[in-house]
């Protein structure tokens, strides 16, 4: 198991795919799967187009919509991002083959900042052999 940090801005996605890849090379695995497993519950983890940044943009501007303005009653006020947190999901797993992360071509890791600025925390486990 490995962790990193991350100091995130406000609100965003943050492609963290070299990162990942890093640790796969560093563990040695041939075959196995990774999983990136993020500790929080106004952030998340998607995979997601890496090519066009408009593809993120979007992406967060859809999940605003989605978020209704509703009279939450959570008094840090930050309901939305805990909101956003559980529609992105906390974790993703990817297989590795040839000690390598099996992304297809498009994809990249996006961390997800939804109540930022903060220093988050990233874990990284792979298992295989
Ligand atoms: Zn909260």
């Amino acid at each position: 198991m490995e962790q990193f940090y991350l100091d995130t801005p406000k609100e965003g996605f943050i492609d963290i795919t070299a990162k990942v890849k890093e640790m796969v090379k560093r563990s040695q695995i041939r075959q196995g799967i990774c999983q990136v497993f993020i500790p929080h519950t106004t952030a998340g983890v998607t995979i997601n187009e890496n090519a066009d940044p408009d593809v993120v943009t979007d992406m967060l501007a859809a999940l605003e919509h989605m978020v209704p303005k509703l009279p939450f009653r959570h008094i840090e006020g930050n309901s939305p991002a805990h909101v956003k947190s559980t529609l992105v999901g906390c974790s993703i797993s990817v297989p590795v083959a040839d000690n390598n992360l099996l992304l297809g071509t498009w994809q990249g890791i996006y961390f997800c900042e939804f109540d930022g600025p903060r220093t988050r925390k990233v874990f990284v486990q792979v298992v295989g052999v």
